[in-house]
């Protein structure tokens, strides 16, 4: 049955890492006391090395599990003593008071209004001079709060206690000899949830500070029966030499304590004193509790794993998953997805990208330069005339002509149209890392942007330049084919076609917010009339004649509320364009302008059209090579390198659990895994028990 003991252990840890519902729950042994009852002396009897954090101040704070194994030695020689907290990760540790120094800190780690923490540390000793057991050390009762403790720290370890008591565990209440059992903390919650004693045991401390019969008589147990008794140790240590271990020394003086009282306590008496006594009637209770634990759990196991089993096949249809395929998969869709976002990328679109800012640079030229010109509507009359030859124009217009070129191509198109083309890749790269799955990892999500970003920031200086410098022959000389100029022509008709409806649209807003075009008429001339008087003034002040105020002039400029003024000024100036975009119109289509590039300086727009195309051309050429191209083939590289090998196999688990969905898969299948292992075990030990051979029964 030793072994069964041993494995029914190991299905006990395993089941905790499953869950802490109460149904799949192995009974382990819980240490209780009050403190300075001597609860640390037992338990480092029971182990028979020193580990448990000494101090006046130092108080268990965390329940501390405690599995003990027992080691054999192999080929005659004895096996390393050591200890594990599989939690940390510390690997083992042969040297005690370097345990008993990490149990210190993590018990000061627990902050200092907390007091206690209901957070268990996990320690495993392995050891020949060990039994097989789990014990579970709480924090010692307290009396009476101290002034530097919390209030509710009593209550707070009075219910983590009565957590730890209930169901299938068994109690070890541990008393002092010279303590009334009356004022026993320990006794008396053991008492509330296991009123006939039936998995409490008592153990009597400090029996040699009472007289013997004394001790004889409270080990009887006839005043607080408990049904697996009490046992009787003396866990002070003796007169220590140097060359004794601590638990010669301890079981030293605890065999000079009874042997020299065999009258009260001898082989006759039939009461369990000792250590070794205590160790012996643990292992026997923890192991017919855990004997007898064992249908209930197997069948409360079975019953779990066919639940999971089931809704592994309903949600999941048996798919199996791991955190690696996740991450691995949502690196591959991510790539995917950037690929097909890249078509939005290919050349032709980018040039029609740039042509349209190019073609918006245009019209600012040719506003500025040409419309704003008093002289405009001169050029379209010199076009009009059949006989004027191109050389008798006035060299005039020639300078406009070539002010308008220079102007559009040293507007700084490397910058701008890379900064178009840059602004549009951040854009997708940022609709990417908002959308899913990137809402569940918004780290990664950061992570994604920030190097997107800064291979962005890398090309688009170099990018720039390179397109600038690939556009300078243009600032200097442009010839144009004539299949060129006609299809300038064309477009430059389509913007002004354009231009045109835009300001007649706006113009039939103005005139309906205003109240129709008669309305809209009277503000105009008001409106007219009004800049025509300023004009005067003007002139006058100039021509130093003392302006006279007349005096009807003030009440006129409230005939009209100040936004249908300005309004009125808007419909003057869409007006005033819409004539001068008709002129042009019309000598876009003039015979003389269908002639070819030699019209140039008639049809500027139509040239300035040419110069944005071939503008356009060059620039998306130089983009693609070294921008485009270059951050395409470093992404899918850089995902690779920052997302995914990044990332260690503890952070790729973090990763895939940030999604919920996935999250839950891995839980349900993590959870039927154990189960089925835990099952297993359960299994072979059912066949274990069924050979009397294999598990003879020992009494
Ligand atoms: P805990 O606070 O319940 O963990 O108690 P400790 O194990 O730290 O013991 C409290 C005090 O009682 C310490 O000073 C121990 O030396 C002393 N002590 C423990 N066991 C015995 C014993 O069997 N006999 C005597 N005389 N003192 C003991």
């Amino acid at each position: 049955l030793m072994h069964l003991t041993r494995k029914l252990i190991e299905i006990r840890s395993m089941l905790l890492s499953i869950d802490q519902s109460d149904g799949l729950k192995l009974p382990s042994i819980v240490v209780i006391g009050s403190q300075s009852s001597g609860k640390s002396s037992v338990l480092e009897a029971i182990v028979g090395q020193e580990f448990l954090p000494k101090g006046n101040n130092m108080v268990t704070r965390r329940p501390i599990e405690l599995t003990l194994v027992h080691t054999f030695s192999t080929d005659g020689k004895t096996p390393v003593e050591y200890g594990e907290f599989p939690a940390l990760g510390l690997g083992k540790i042969t040297d005690f008071a370097a345990i008993q120094r990490t149990l210190t800190d993590l018990n000061l780690a627990v902050p200092a209004t907390d007091a206690v923490s209901p957070e268990p540390i996990d320690l495993r000793i392995y050891s020949p001079n060990v039994p097989d057991l789990t014990l579970i050390d709480l924090p010692g009762y307290i009396q009476l709060a101290s002034l530097d403790q919390p209030e509710s720290l009593k209550e707070k370890i009075a219910a983590l206690c009565d957590k730890y008591i209930r169901e299938p565990n068994i109690v070890l209440a541990v008393c002092a000899a010279d303590v009334d059992l009356a004022n026993s903390p320990a006794l008396r919650a053991s008492r509330k949830v296991d009123p006939l004693g039936l998995r409490t045991i008592g153990v009597i401390t400090k029996m040699d500070l009472v007289p013997p019969e004394q001790g004889a008589t409270i080990l009887a147990g006839n005043r607080y029966p408990l049904h697996l008794g009490y046992v009787g140790v003396v866990t002070k240590a003796a007169k220590r030499s140097k060359k004794d271990s601590m638990a010669v020394t301890v079981s030293k003086g605890e065999n000079d304590y009874f042997g020299a009282h065999k009258e009260e306590f001898g082989s006759s008496t039939s009461l369990m004193v000792g250590t070794d006594t205590l160790r012996r009637r643990l292992m026997e209770v923890l192991e017919s509790s855990m004997a007898s634990s064992l249908h209930g759990i197997t069948n409360a196991v079975q019953l779990e794993l066919e639940e999971a089993t089931y809704q592994f096949k309903v949600q999941y249809n048996d798919q199996r998953i791991t955190a690696e395929s996740y991450v691995a998969e949502t690196m591959d869709a991510l790539k995917l997805r950037f690929k097909e976002f890249t078509q939005q990328f290919r050349r032709p679109v980018i040039r029609e990208k740039l042509k349209g800012m190019l073609d918006d640079k245009v019209m600012d030229v040719l506003e500025q330069l040409y419309w704003l010109d008093k002289r405009a509507p001169e050029l379209g009359n010199i076009a009009a005339n059949p006989k004027l030859k191109p050389e008798e124009i006035e060299p005039y217009w020639r300078h406009k002509l070539d002010a308008a070129s220079s102007l559009l191509t040293k507007s700084g198109i490397g910058r701008d149209s890379t900064l178009l083309v840059a602004d549009g890749l951040r854009a997708l790269i940022d609709s990417i890392a908002a959308g899913e799955p990137f809402t569940f990892h918004p780290r990664a999500s950061e992570r994604l942007i920030q190097f997107s970003h800064a291979i962005l920031r890398d090309r688009i200086g170099v990018a720039s330049d390179q397109v600038e410098n690939c556009i300078k022959p243009f600032k200097y000389e442009i010839e144009v084919e004539d299949r060129e100029w006609e299809v300038g022509r064309e477009r430059a008709i389509d913007l002004f076609e354009k231009e045109v409806a835009m300001c007649e649209t706006k113009l039939k807003d103005i005139r309906k917010k205003v109240g129709g075009s008669r309305r809209l008429g009277g503000l105009v001339n008001y409106v007219k009339s009004l800049e025509e008087k300023e004009r005067e003034k003007k002139t006058k002040r100039l021509e130093g004649t003392p302006s006279e105020e007349s005096p009807e002039s003030t009440p006129e400029s409230y005939r009209y509320p100040p936004a249908q003024i300005l309004d009125a000024r808007h419909a003057i100036l869409y007006t005033d364009r819409l004539g001068i975009l008709r002129l042009r119109l019309a000598a876009l289509r003039s015979k003389r302008c269908r002639a070819g590039p030699q019209s140039d300086v008639f049809c500027p727009e139509a040239f300035l059209n040419v110069v944005a195309d071939k503008l356009a051309y060059t620039s998306a050429m130089f983009i693609s090579i070294e921008l485009l191209d270059q951050f395409f083939y470093q992404f899918p590289r850089e995902i690779d390198s920052r997302l995914l090998y990044d990332l260690d196999p503890k952070e790729i688990i973090e990763f895939a659990r940030e999604n919920p969905v996935v999250r839950r898969h891995l839980d349900l299948q993590g959870r039927k895994d154990k189960l089925e292992e835990v099952m297993k075990q359960l299994n072979s030990l059912s066949v274990l028990r069924a050979d009397p051979q294999a598990a003879p029964r020992r009494h």
